[in-house]
């Protein structure tokens, strides 16, 4: 038995927009669409092959306003979809000629994509329809229309010289929400026959308007699944985050707790290592966490909000002084010199002397572990940009470049180092919001002598 019309359109929309066609035979009978029942030899149907084959080789042509600011319609697939319609509607009601016209978001026609027309037709429109003569007008109107004779309409203005030849005519609006910002895709889907042909019938625009209403969908549905894609796409960062804050917490977390209980075990065997080192290991392996757990509780609290930050103007000399008396117990213990080479007569910046502090303390106590010389704290004023860089010098191992966008991404680490280094992988990120909060710009510069500079760039106070 050869199947229907109805069926063979609803197997064709549903192949073609990827909607079951459970769900359109549903959509009709709870009369949200309506049917067509054109009977007879039924519109032409083709299947997705032929109808592939057949846009590669007719490729639609696509007329643009020479207004238009940019194409409307930006995403490639979703211009593939819509570059169908106008060849499917002509299939579906046999009509000589279709376009798809998509305006811009102030609702001017900026491109028409047209089907059934020669490149010399193409060229003598020239450019889509600008809101004279009856198709740029009857378009502002939105409602589906059917025209016997376009011609014959109280606005009509006459084709152009090698326009085809048009009578009757019927026009659907196509729409869709856009996942990404919700705006709104506004389209309109013509068909026309030339004269001397018979007019199209209300069944031939309830099947235009059911592929209008279709297409619609179909661009819900994908606008949906790009929502979609993204969300999945987010999860799986989140689930990557965690596992990799899993894994920290397993590694760097545990070693001091390592180290404690082996001081303990140790201790217990060795009277003479409890009198006399064991609560010295046990106080460093105490501080290594604590200073663990607060990077990680600092890090846990920025994630959340900005930093408050109490801001008064400051020098960058005594900044940078105070940073070098916080390091005193290190640089004394590993015998390390961090040298301060800051003019004394520098204008003051405006900020948070305490946290800024903490990130004169990351970039440092960074340099000690990241290097074996000197450390070197400098700073300069640009009078042309009112501005002063601060840096932290060192000649150690450096960050290899194609390595340097992560170091500010909280939990990165960089494995170039074969010692174990304490660490989370948070101070940079903790400098960068706080830097940030400041408005200031935090930079990583490669060191021409070897070595890494961190550089913080702040205004002058005014
Ligand atoms: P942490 O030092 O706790 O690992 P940071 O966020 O402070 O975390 O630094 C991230 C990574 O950047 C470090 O693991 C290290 O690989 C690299 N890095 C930071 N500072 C330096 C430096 N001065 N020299 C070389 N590498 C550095």
């Amino acid at each position: 038995m050869s199947q229907s019309p109805l069926a063979r359109t609803v197997e064709q929309i549903a192949s073609e927009f990827g909607i079951s066609e459970s769900d359109i035979t549903q959509a009709i009978q709870s009369g949200k669409l309506l049917t067509s029942n054109s009977g007879g030899s039924g519109p032409a149907v083709v299947d997705e092959k032929q109808l592939s084959a057949w846009m590669l080789a007719y490729p639609p042509a696509r007329i643009s306003a020479s207004l238009s600011g940019g194409p409307v319609v930006e995403d490639e697939d979703r211009m593939q979809l819509l570059a169908k319609l106008p060849y499917l509607a002509r299939r579906l009601v046999d009509a000589d000629y279709a376009a798809l016209t998509l305006a811009d978001d102030d609702g001017r026609i900026s491109e028409m994509i047209v089907s059934g027309m020669t490149d010399g037709q193409v060229k003598s429109i020239g450019h889509p329809p600008v809101g004279r003569g009856v198709l740029g007008s009857l378009d502002k109107l939105g409602a589906p229309l059917r025209l016997g004779d376009i011609s014959r309409h109280p606005r009509s203005t006459g084709f152009p010289d090698g326009h085809p030849d048009m009578r009757s005519m019927i026009g659907v609006g196509v729409s869709a929400v856009d996942g990404a910002g919700g705006t709104t895709l506004s389209a309109r889907l013509y068909v026309t026959r030339v004269s001397g042909r018979t007019p199209f019938t209300a069944e031939d625009q309830e099947l235009i308007e059911f592929l209008g209403e279709f297409a619609s969908q179909a661009l819900d549905i994908e606008s949906l699944k790009r929502v979609e894609t993204d969300l999945r796409v987010r999860a799986e960062e989140a689930e990557q985050a965690k596992s990799d804050f899993m894994s920290m917490v397993n590694h760097d977390l545990k070693n001091p707790v390592v180290g404690m209980q082996l001081a303990l075990a140790a201790g217990e065997n060795d009277p003479e290592y409890r009198d006399h080192q064991m609560t010295d290991d046990l106080g460093s392996s105490l501080e290594l966490q604590s200073r663990l757990l607060d990077s990680l509780l600092d890090m846990a609290r920025l994630g959340r909000t900005v930093p408050e930050i109490e801001i008064e103007d400051c020098y960058v000399i005594d900044l940078a002084n105070s940073a070098v008396r916080r390091q005193g117990k290190v640089t004394r213990e590993q015998d390390r010199e961090i040298l301060v080479d800051v003019p004394e007569d520098l204008p003051a910046v405006r900020c948070d002397p305490v946290q800024i502090g903490r990130v004169l303390d990351n970039l440092i106590s960074n340099a000690l572990k990241y290097s074996e010389g000197a450390v070197t704290i400098t700073a300069e004023s640009d009078s042309v940009t009112e501005s002063i860089s601060i840096r932290v010098v060192d000649g150690g191992i450096g960050i290899p470049a194609d390595q340097v966008e992560r170091i500010f991404e909280p939990f990165e680490r960089i494995t170039t180092i074969n010692r174990p280094v304490e660490g989370l992988g948070l101070g940079l990120a903790i400098c960068r919001k706080i830097v940030e909060a400041h408005g200031w710009k935090i930079d990583y510069i490669a060191s021409p002598e070897g070595g890494s500079i961190f550089e913080v760039v702040a205004p002058y106070s005014s």
